[in-house]
């Protein structure tokens, strides 16, 4: 039976972690939670008798030192990361050591602080019209990052870009937007702790981005969304249009 699960704890909000999730939680004899961002009250869900660490204080070979010692006992881990744990989740090298020492492991998939964001904006990043690609990435920081995946080269796609991780970065980020082919005036937003009781959502352009964020105190936890799907113009979709048929309605005449 499998002892290790990572799982995706959602974007914040205690109710947005999966049923799955949830009942591994549950289950849990041992949660080793990313204390700087997943909401402690999800450690509610577990056993009175759980042991639980935040692996902010921790090494990964403390994190893998933990795993181990649980599942030679027969204890359930419960590795918990902040919304889905295949976007910036350090979880290869988790697994690549797992694998090493023999233990198997499974993830359960969680709701990134990417999808959340567009729900508090109410919005669709993939609009008919205006792109049909969403651009997730970082500014490069501590960790860099590949030179063709530069902002300035993404930039060049006019795509909804996402970027995680960058809101200390915005003066650069602005740059190389607009650099790479963003009119200044494109629409931006910055989504502060989507889903939590304290989000703040603050609309600016490309331009202002950086301005934006020193006004409204925002330095990390944010999310910044970029793109025209953030204005007002787009095409109906194909799919409920009336002279289109489908495999399950015909076109009306
Ligand atoms: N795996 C996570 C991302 C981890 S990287 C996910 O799928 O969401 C951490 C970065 O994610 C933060 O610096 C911030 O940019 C973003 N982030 C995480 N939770 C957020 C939230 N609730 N609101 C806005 N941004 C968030």
């Amino acid at each position: 039976m499998i002892k290790v699960h990572f799982v995706g704890a959602g974007p914040g909000a205690s109710d947005l972690i999966t049923l799955r999730g949830k009942s591994l939680l549950e289950r849990a004899d041992v949660i080793i939670y990313a204390g700087s961002l997943v909401n402690p009250e999800l450690l509610a869900y577990a056993k009175q008798a759980c042991e639980i660490y935040n692996s902010a204080e921790m090494t990964l070979d403390e994190v893998i030192d933990i795993i181990q010692a649980a599942v030679e006992v027969g204890k359930a881990v419960v590795r918990l990361h902040t919304g889905d744990p295949s976007l910036y989740g350090a979880i290869r090298e988790q697994m690549d050591k797992l694998s090493i020492l023999g233990i198997s492991y499974e993830i359960c998939p969680g709701v990134s602080s990417f999808n959340a964001a567009a729900a508090s904006l109410q919005a669709e990043y993939t609009l008919p019209g205006i792109t049909q690609t969403v651009i997730i990435t970082r500014a490069a920081g501590k960790t860099p990052v590949p030179e063709c995946e530069g902002i300035r080269a993404l930039a060049s796609h006019g795509a909804t870009m996402v970027l995680f991780l960058s809101v200390g970065l915005l003066e650069t980020v602005s740059k190389d937007l607009i650099a790479g082919g963003y009119a200044p005036d494109t629409p931006a937003v910055i989504v502060y702790k989507a889903s939590w009781p304290e989000e703040r959502i603050v609309r600016c352009s490309v331009q202002t981005l950086s301005k934006s964020a020193i006004e409204n105190k925002i330095t990390k936890t944010a999310l910044i969304c970029v793109g025209n799907f953030l204005g007002d113009t787009y095409e109906l979709s194909r799919l409920y249009a009336p002279d289109f048929s489908t495999e399950y309605r015909r076109a009306k005449e």
